[in-house]
């Protein structure tokens, strides 16, 4: 299932005409509120009143030039100012190759200064996620960086690559802010771990890593970015155990997944942070949102049907 998904995303022909159909629009919506960021923010707006904050980020990745890159970083900071004046307590979450790193890292540098200085006037907070294992390095050079200019900036990390744990130890010093995730992407054995249990075993470490840390005074920003509830309750048990709080650490979860669990653990005293996807390049994100997991399909068929 997740193979046929996974080639639905990447078929050109479909990849032109899906997205056309009105069915196929309807049933994204579970995923998406729309295609543009007042979309978004405004469903970030009615999730907030129940306590549940926003992380917002538009679907798109590799540019086809550099000079689009300026476009990209003009749309974030017009998100920043519509956080703002809409009095939303909204973050926002780029893919470092939407800045340009895959042609120019000083450039894709000078965009995230930017983002993250606008992001610091609004109190604000700029999240740079992680792409696949070639980026690794290079966006952590961009994260440290970044980081060394502005308290306001975080960086997604993946317990499935072998060398996170050593990425969490050369960072923990600049106290940063680390989103761990399982990760997304299909890596080499060589590289990363390749079973459900080992990769969960690994972010259950990095996250007590990470705690250890806190407790020992240095003072991370620890978001653990997973639906894995039964993973976030065993990591609270050892927050618990170490004497910190359910708030030392927040959780961060897609807009439309678990979200009754979401509200549940908002109302329980967890921090809860939806990330919420917005934009006209939802076809090959949907298409592996399905793969992930069949139930899914069946809930889009019956909004294609229903
Ligand atoms: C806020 C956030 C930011 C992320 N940023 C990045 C990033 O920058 N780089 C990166 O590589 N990856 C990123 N990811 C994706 C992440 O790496 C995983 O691929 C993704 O979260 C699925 O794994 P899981 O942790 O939810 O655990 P899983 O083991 O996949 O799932 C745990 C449980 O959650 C439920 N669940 C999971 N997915 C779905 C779904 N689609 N629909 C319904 N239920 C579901 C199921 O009940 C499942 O049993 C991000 C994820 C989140 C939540």
């Amino acid at each position: 299932m997740r193979r046929i998904f996974l080639w639905m995303a990447d078929n050109a022909w479909l990849r032109e005409r899906l997205p056309q159909l009105w069915f196929a629009r309807r049933a994204v919506r579970k995923f998406l509120p729309g295609e543009d960021a007042a979309s978004a923010l405004t469903a970030g707006g009615e999730f907030a009143k129940e306590g549940i904050t926003g992380l917002y980020t538009r679907l798109g990745e590799h540019l086809a030039k550099i000079e689009e890159a300026a476009a990209v970083a003009d749309h974030y900071l017009g998100v920043l100012d519509a956080i703002h004046d809409r009095g939303l307590p909204g973050e926002i979450s780029i893919k470092p190759s939407q800045l340009g790193l895959d042609f120019d890292a000083t450039q894709t540098w000078q965009h995230a200064d930017r983002l993250a200085t606008r992001a610091g006037e609004v109190g604000s907070f700029l999240w740079i996620d992680m792409e696949s294992s070639q980026w690794t390095e290079p966006t952590l050079q961009l994260y440290e960086r970044l980081r060394a200019a502005h308290p306001n900036v975080g960086l997604c990390l993946q317990a499935a690559l072998h060398r996170t744990a050593a990425d969490l130890q050369r960072l923990l010093p600049l106290d940063p802010a680390i989103r761990l995730v399982k990760g997304a992407y299909a890596e080499p054995r060589e590289i990363a771990f390749q079973g459900h249990r080992e990769v969960d075993s690994n972010f259950a470490a990095l996250a007590v890593e990470m705690l250890e840390a806190a407790k020992a005074g240095q003072k991370p920003r620890i978001a653990l970015g997973t639906h894995d509830v039964r993973l976030i309750e065993q990591i609270e048990g050892h927050a618990r155990a170490l004497g910190l709080a359910r708030t030392d650490f927040e959780v961060q979860m897609l807009y439309g997944i678990r979200v009754d669990q979401q509200r549940r653990l908002a109302r329980e005293g967890y921090r809860v942070r939806q990330l919420i996807s917005y934009g006209e390049a939802w076809y090959a994100w949907y298409m592996r949102r399905l793969g992930e997991r069949p139930a899914n399909v069946v809930f889009a068929v019956r909004q294609m049907v229903g």
